[in-house]
């Protein structure tokens, strides 16, 4: 499992080992929405999201 900082807080975001790209994961400490991308050579890096819906809390 890799660890990636939070763009926001800094606290560290675990990272699935099998994480696929366009995985969603959140952030611990401050709730952020997390988009994980993959780029050919394996690498793992942390993209925040943009909400563009507003189901949260239905
Ligand atoms: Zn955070």
């Amino acid at each position: 499992m890799k660890n990636s900082p939070c763009p926001d807080c800094s606290a560290e975001v675990k990272i699935p080992e099998d994480a696929v790209d366009g995985e969603i994961v959140v952030c611990p400490d401050c709730g952020l929405e997390l988009q994980v991308k993959k780029d050919p050579a394996g690498n793992t890096e942390l993209a925040q999201v943009t909400k563009e819906r507003e189901d949260w809390g239905e």
